[in-house]
C-alpha cells in the first residue's frame, strides 16, 4: 500500500516571516514514523507552493500511484488540500482522501457533509487512529469500522464519528522521526497551560501537559545534528512548562558539545533568571512570547491570564541574557480603540522587544471565541465555504471597521520600528563571564539583522547601518566573532573606506585565519585598492567556493597572468 502525506497550500502568499507556512508541521512526521515502524511506504510531500505549478500536481500523483493520501489541515490550506484531493480522485477514483490535523478536526462535519472528495477525517492526535484506519483499509474489513477511535467518515450518506481515542500516555512510545526524516521543527511537549479563548490548542491536545523525557528530545536533535542541522525551532506551545527538565535538556545538549541555535516559544511566567541562563548557554538565541495586548482589559477578554509585571520580568530577562525577545500581539479584538492601542505602544516602549509581530485577532473553529461568533451571528460552519483563509473578529463587530484596524497596524508597526534601533542601543547584558562570547555571538547576530538581515528591507528603521556598526563594534568588546569582523568590514567597504575595512578584517584574520568569508572580504577591499597579488592570496585555497573563484580569476585578469586555475 502506497501512502503519500501531504502538506497542501494555502490561499494567500505570505509577508512576514513569522508567518512562515513552509514547514511541514511536526505531527506529519510522526504519523509517517509511526506507519514506517509498521512497514508501510510512506512518503511526506511539502506541497505549500505547488500552486505555482498546478501540472506537477497531476504529473507527481498519476507518477506515485498512491491507494491512501492524507492532508495535514490547517484552515488556512483546507482549500489547496480539497483541490489536490479532487485532483487525485480524477486520477484515480479509488485512492482514499483523509483529512487530518487541527483544521480538520474541528471540522470533520462540514468536510465530510460538503466535499466528496474526502473520505475520511482522522480527528485530534493522529498518529494511531491514521494507522489503525490504514490498516482496516487494507483489511478485508471483517473489523466494523465504528470499532477505529478518533476517525469520522460517511455512512449511508451521513458524516459520523467514532469515540473519542485515548490521548498518547506516554509520548516517548512514538518513534522518533529523526530516524527516518530531516526537519528543524520539535517539539518537547503536547498541550498547553493556558487556556486562550481565541486558541485551538487546549480543546486540540486537551488540558494536561504531557512532556517527552530528556533522553528522547536530546536524541532527536542529536540524530538531526548528525544529519546536518544546527539550528531548530522548539515548537511547543511553552516550552518552558517544566522548569527541570528544561534545564536537564540544556545540559544534556552542552554535555554532548551539540554546537546548535534554538529559538522556544514560552509564556511571560514561565521563565525565571536560571531557567533562561540554562537556555542561553545550551544555543537558545530568541524566545516568543504571547504578549497580545498592552491593555488589561483586552487581555482579559482573551483570557490571556498574564501580567504587566510578568510581562516587563521576562523580557528584562530574555534582554539580559542576550535572547532575542519576540513579542506577539494581536490588535482588532472587541473594544479596540486609539486608548487600547496607545496602550500596547506604551508597553512595547517599555519592555523594549527586539522583534514584534502585530496580527489581526482571527476566529478560528475549536475556540471559544468561535463558538461566541457562531451565536452572536447564527451561522454555521457552512460560513468556511467561503473561499477565505480565515474570519477577522473586527468584521463580525460593528464598532469596529476594516479602516480602523489598518490604522491601528499601522501605528503599531510604525512605532515598533521607529523606536527599534533604540531598543537595540539601550541593551544591557549580563556581566557573566562565561556567557561573554554568547554575549559576543548575539551582538554581532542582531547586527547582522540591521544591515543585512530582516530589517534591512524596512524603510521605517531609520540610520540601520549605524546602529549595526555600533552594535558590531559592542560585539568585540566581548570577544572575538568572525561576524563582527566580516560586518564591520563590509560597512566599511560600502563607505568606500578601503583602507580602514583591510585593517578591521586583518584583525579578524588574526583570529580566524582560515575563514572563508573573512578572507573573500579582505581580498575584495585589496582589489579595490588596487592590490591583486596580497588580494588572490586571500581567494587561493577557497575553490569551493564561487566567490572566491571568480575574484581570483579577476585578479590573475588584472595582473596580466593566465589563469592558474589548478592553484585556485
Ligand atoms: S495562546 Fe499560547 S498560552 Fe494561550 S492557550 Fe494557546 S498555546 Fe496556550
Amino acid at each position: 500500500m502506497k501512502i503519500l502525506l501531504i502538506y497542501p497550500y494555502f490561499l494567500e502568499t505570505r509577508v512576514h516571516s513569522a508567518e512562515d507556512v513552509r514547514a511541514v508541521p511536526l505531527g506529519v512526521y510522526y504519523v509517517a514514523s509511526v506507519l514506517k515502524e509498521n512497514q508501510y511506504d510512506v512518503e511526506i510531500l511539502n506541497w505549500y507552493n505547488i500552486n505555482a505549478r498546478p501540472h506537477k500536481i497531476r504529473e507527481v500523483l498519476a507518477g506515485k500511484k498512491p491507494d491512501v493520501i492524507g492532508f495535514s489541515i490547517l484552515h488556512a490550506n483546507r482549500w489547496g488540500g480539497i483541490e489536490i484531493a479532487r485532483i487525485a480522485k480524477q486520477i484515480d477514483p479509488r485512492v482514499t482522501v483523509v483529512f487530518g490535523g487541527i483544521g480538520a478536526t474541528f471540522l470533520w462535519n462540514h468536510f465530510l457533509t460538503h466535499f466528496r472528495e474526502v473520505d475520511y477525517v482522522v480527528i485530534g492526535e493522529g498518529e494511531y487512529p491514521f494507522l489503525d484506519l490504514i490498516r482496516y483499509l487494507e483489511s478485508d474489513h471483517s473489523q466494523a469500522i465504528e470499532t477505529i477511535k478518533g476517525i469520522a467518515f460517511r455512512q449511508d450518506g451521513q458524516p459520523i464519528r467514532t469515540r473519542q481515542a485515548a490521548a498518547i500516555s506516554c509520548l516517548d512510545d512514538l518513534p522518533v522521526p529523526a530516524k527516518y526524516f530531516s526537519y528543524q521543527h520539535l517539539s518537547l511537549t503536547r498541550g498547553c497551560a493556558g487556556k486562550c479563548n481565541f486558541c485551538g490548542s487546549p480543546r486540540f491536545w486537551g488540558n494536561k501537559v504531557r512532556f517527552h523525557s530528556v533522553d528522547y528530545f536530546v536524541d532527536q536533535i542529536e540524530r538531526l545534528y548528525r544529519k546536518g542541522s544546527r539550528h531548530f525551532y522548539f515548537s511547543d506551545d511553552t516550552f518552558t512548562v517544566n522548569k527541570k527538565r528544561v534545564i536537564d535538556i540544556c545540559k544534556k545538549i552542552i554535555g554532548k558539545n551539540l554546537a546548535i541555535t534554538w529559538a522556544a516559544i514560552s509564556r511571560v511566567d514561565y521563565v525565571s533568571d536560571e531557567i533562561i541562563y540554562w537556555m542561553r548557554k545550551a544555543g537558545c538565541i530568541q524566545i516568543s512570547y504571547g504578549v497580545e495586548s498592552g491593555s488589561e482589559k483586552i487581555r482579559n477578554f482573551l483570557q490571556k491570564k498574564i501580567t504587566t509585571t510578568s510581562i516587563q520580568n521576562a523580557f528584562a530577562l530574555t534582554r539580559h541574557y542576550g535572547i532575542m525577545a519576540r513579542a506577539y500581539f494581536i490588535y482588532g479584538c472587541p473594544q479596540e480603540s486609539r486608548q487600547t492601542i496607545n496602550e500596547t505602544i506604551a508597553l512595547i516602549e517599555d519592555i523594549k522587544p527586539l522583534s514584534a509581530i502585530f496580527y489581526i485577532l482571527d476566529i478560528f473553529p475549536g475556540t471559544l471565541l468561535y463558538e461566541d461568533f457562531k451565536h452572536r451571528l447564527g451561522v454555521t460552519d457552512d460560513i468556511w465555504l467561503n473561499q477565505a483563509e480565515d474570519i477577522m473578529y473586527f468584521e463580525t463587530d460593528p464598532e469596529l471597521t476594516r479602516e480602523m484596524i489598518l490604522d491601528f497596524g499601522q501605528k503599531l508597526r510604525s512605532a515598533f520600528y521607529e523606536k527599534l534601533p533604540g531598543f537595540a542601543e539601550a541593551l544591557q547584558l549580563i556581566d557573566k563571564e562565561d556567557l561573554y562570547p554568547l554575549h559576543s555571538s548575539f551582538y554581532s547576530r542582531l547586527a547582522m539583522t540591521f544591515d543585512h538581515g530582516d530589517y534591512s528591507h524596512i524603510d521605517a528603521i531609520k540610520h540601520k547601518d549605524g546602529i549595526a556598526e555600533k552594535l558590531y563594534r559592542r560585539s568585540l568588546t566581548y570577544y572575538p566573532n568572525a561576524r563582527a569582523y566580516l560586518g564591520l568590514g563590509i560597512l566599511s567597504q560600502k563607505r568606500r573606506a578601503y583602507r580602514e575595512s583591510g585593517r578591521i578584517l586583518s584583525q579578524g584574520l588574526s583570529q580566524f585565519p582560515e575563514d572563508p568569508q573573512l578572507n573573500i572580504c579582505m581580498g575584495v577591499s585589496l582589489m579595490n585598492l588596487g592590490e591583486y597579488e596580497q588580494a588572490l592570496s586571500h581567494f587561493l585555497g577557497f575553490q569551493d567556493v564561487k566567490e572566491a573563484v571568480h575574484f581570483a580569476a579577476e585578479c590573475y585578469k588584472a595582473l596580466g597572468l593566465e589563469n592558474r586555475d589548478n592553484l585556485i
